[in-house]
């Protein structure tokens, strides 16, 4: 992916005796026994130390900073083992690791490591206690399980969506972490809608684009054919298009097909998973989903935070009666026509942590929404990623209703 950086691998357990001296360590094991040894090496060598771990549904990440031998002495050595004992994550020993879980959490880690070695503000700091991550509660970043999974036909989790199509609209940095793991989750058919290409500068957060040369291809053809390799089984197919109304000048000069309402329709999706970067999509496909009843997962990036909005039909409130996208839209639209040819490169650049983040998050909440019965509610106001912030990542805390003049309000009520 890289060929800028150098990486060693020794097949071996983790030793005392580390040569030379990491600015970091990092421990990505199911095994309390060896980040017990790393937090042993990390006291000796006085540097950072992250432990994560991850389950099917659960996932975890704490960031250890090492004591002087003075700081050890004060603590009694009952108080130094329990404080050492909750980086241990003995709750995993065994367990299996998770697909949308470790997604997650593999993007906070990444964080933590750019926060240890380059600090772009004074509150850009480690995160103190850890994030959970758990989709066995319906606060999701609880340790708590709400959700006890019955023995029921459901847990063949293997054929959850095997009869279900999926639209992935956007191919860009959140549309890659979502088609990466949603490749793994035995969709029948999942469509991807993009009109971009590849460009170099794509790269340093749009991974999949990294393992091969790219540039100048359809994103969509790449991303699908990635997809198709990771699982035959799901059949993953690629449309150069844009979901909309009408297509300017330059989108029919490069021959980009036009994915209005009826042409969507004919794709005949259960879900549509928005991994979009501007808003006026966003209410396209909002207005799209609420009209024709189908859940709407979006997630929304910027460099140091994120989102991810849920729409159930008849049981959250619409992306619109959430934070005003239709308003927004027009904003947008209207900033575009007076910056006109400014071919909107003022964007602020996205880096691949939270991009995987809202990624693997999105992919969290597809479950809730098929089966509620057996997996929980989907989150109903939206979930929240700051780099910045103590929690990291948190629900929305805001009640969103549906507004009554909106098409959302009849389907909620009604129910
Ligand atoms: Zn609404």
């Amino acid at each position: 992916m890289n060929p800028k950086i150098r990486v060693g691998g020794y097949y071996s357990p983790l030793f005392y005796d580390l040569v030379g001296k990491p600015n970091i360590l990092i421990d990505l094991t199911n095994d309390p026994c060896s980040k017990f040894k790393s937090i042993k090496i990390s006291d000796k060598l006085k540097i950072p130390f992250i432990t994560a771990s991850t389950s099917k549904n659960k996932g975890k990440v704490m960031v250890y900073t090492p004591m002087s031998k003075t700081e050890r002495i004060i603590l009694s050595k009952k108080n130094y083992t329990q404080s050492i004992d909750e980086y241990l994550f003995p709750d995993f020993e065994n367990c299996q690791q998770g697909n949308i879980t470790s997604g997650l959490i593999a993007g906070l880690v990444t964080e933590e490591i750019r926060k240890s070695v380059i600090k772009l503000y004074d509150y850009d700091k480690l995160m103190k206690k850890g994030v959970t991550y758990n989709l066995l509660s319906n606060r999701r970043f609880k340790d708590e399980c709400e959700i006890t999974l019955g023995i029921s036909d459901y847990l063949n989790e293997k054929n959850l969506f095997k009869n279900k199509k999926v639209a992935i609209i956007g191919a860009g940095s959140i549309g890659n972490f979502v088609g990466l793991g949603l490749s793994l989750m035995n969709f029948d058919k999942i469509y991807l809608i993009d009109m971009d290409k590849i460009e170099e500068n794509n790269k340093n957060r749009q991974i999949l684009y990294t393992l091969g040369n790219y540039v100048g291809e359809k994103k969509v053809e790449i991303l699908s054919r990635l997809m198709n390799k990771i699982n035959p089984t799901t059949q993953s197919i690629g449309i150069y298009g844009k979901l909309g109304n009408n297509l300017n000048k330059e989108e029919k000069r490069k021959q980009v097909k036009l994915i209005n309402e009826s042409e969507f329709l004919k794709l005949d999706c259960d879900l549509i998973l928005g991994c979009l970067d501007n808003i006026s999509a966003r209410a396209f496909a909002n207005r799209l989903a609420v009209k024709n009843s189908i859940p709407y997962i979006d997630g929304g990036t910027s460099p140091f935070s994120g989102q991810v909005r849920v729409y159930s039909p008849g049981k959250t409130a619409c992306l619109d009666c959430q934070e005003n996208i239709y308003s927004q839209a027009i904003e947008e639209q209207n900033k575009e026509e007076i910056s006109d040819h400014c071919t909107a490169n003022d964007h602020e650049p996205s880096v691949v942590m939270s991009n995987q983040i809202i990624g693997a998050a999105i992919l969290g909440e597809i479950r809730t929404l098929f089966y509620p019965e057996v997996y929980g509610q989907p989150v109903m106001n939206g979930m929240l990623y700051n780099s910045f912030d103590r929690d990291r990542l948190v629900l929305n805390k805001i009640k969103c209703k549906p507004n009554k003049d909106c098409l959302c309000s009849k389907k909620f009520y009604n129910k």
